[in-house]
């Protein structure tokens, strides 16, 4: 089906690389955005908070865009440690991970958790690229479509448009293990949430909002999944940690 969706490829590089690797990664990353003509598809890249400012300098000007990992749900306080929104939007960052399954895990952040920061993303002027996915028990258990559509309705805020919001999918039991979904119950899974999206929110909005798929996308795999008819894009982790395969996957994009 087309649709006017432009394709996301989005890495995240985790809690991983310091400033000379990362700043090589984001300049070949730059070399290569500029040098095509129309990619047919926004790269965005969200290093640790560490990395932000060089790798913003690195790719100014490249049409890479940037993006935090995190970010507190206050615009500003006592909050040792964290992040606003407003902080990254002044580093030249346009769109900020919510919700991802790491964060679900390590810090037990809940929806609504991550429904107030990607309220406050929105706010600050950021996109929230909120994140959605069932572990493997839930997946055996044949629970992942509840689970996913509770995650959506529980964590997008109330009024967010298309242009203000991103979903990934991304199964808990694909990130870093090298599995994947099959195409097929991608495509299902990514469906369900866009339905879920216009009970919750209405059908432009789930027409227009761009849902990612996320977990072992990798070079060999991405033409299939990136072609699926609701997959809008990619949230690649270990792949995105090496600047040819991270273009490779975009690039698989037809
Ligand atoms: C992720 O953590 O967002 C992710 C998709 O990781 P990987 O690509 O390594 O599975």
């Amino acid at each position: 089906m087309v649709n006017s969706r432009t394709p996301l490829i989005a890495g995240n590089w985790k809690m991983n690389g310091l400033l000379g690797d990362g700043r090589a990664r984001a300049e070949d990353l730059a070399k290569r955005m500029q040098g095509a003509a129309n990619p047919g598809f926004e790269m965005l890249l969200c290093p640790p908070a560490t990395l932000i400012a060089g790798t913003a300098a690195a790719i100014e000007g490249s049409g890479l865009l940037l993006g935090g990992q995190d970010c507190h749900f206050n615009s500003g306080g006592a909050h040792t440690g964290d992040i606003s929104a407003a902080m990254l939007a002044d580093f030249g960052c346009s769109h900020v991970i919510v919700g991802h399954s790491e964060r679900r895990a390590d810090h037990g952040e809940g929806d609504d958790l991550v429904r107030a920061k990607a309220t406050a993303a929105i706010e600050a002027g950021l996109i929230a690229i909120i994140c959605a996915g069932e572990t493997e028990a839930q997946r055996d258990a044949g629970k992942t479509n509840d689970v996913v559509a509770a995650q959506v309705r529980g964590s997008v805020p109330d009024g967010a448009d298309g242009s203000q919001m991103v979903i990934a999918y991304e199964p808990v039991w694909a990130i870093g293990t090298g599995r994947t979904p099959t195409e097929a119950e991608v495509q299902d899974v990514h469906a369900m949430i866009r339905a879920t999206l216009a009970e919750v929110t209405n059908d432009a909005t789930a027409q227009s909002c761009r849902i990612l798929y996320g977990g072992s996308v990798k070079p060999d795999n991405a033409a299939g999944l990136l072609a699926l008819a609701d997959v809008d894009g990619g949230l690649v982790g270990g792949a995105s940690l090496a600047a040819a395969d991270f273009w490779a996957i975009a690039a698989a994009i037809g």
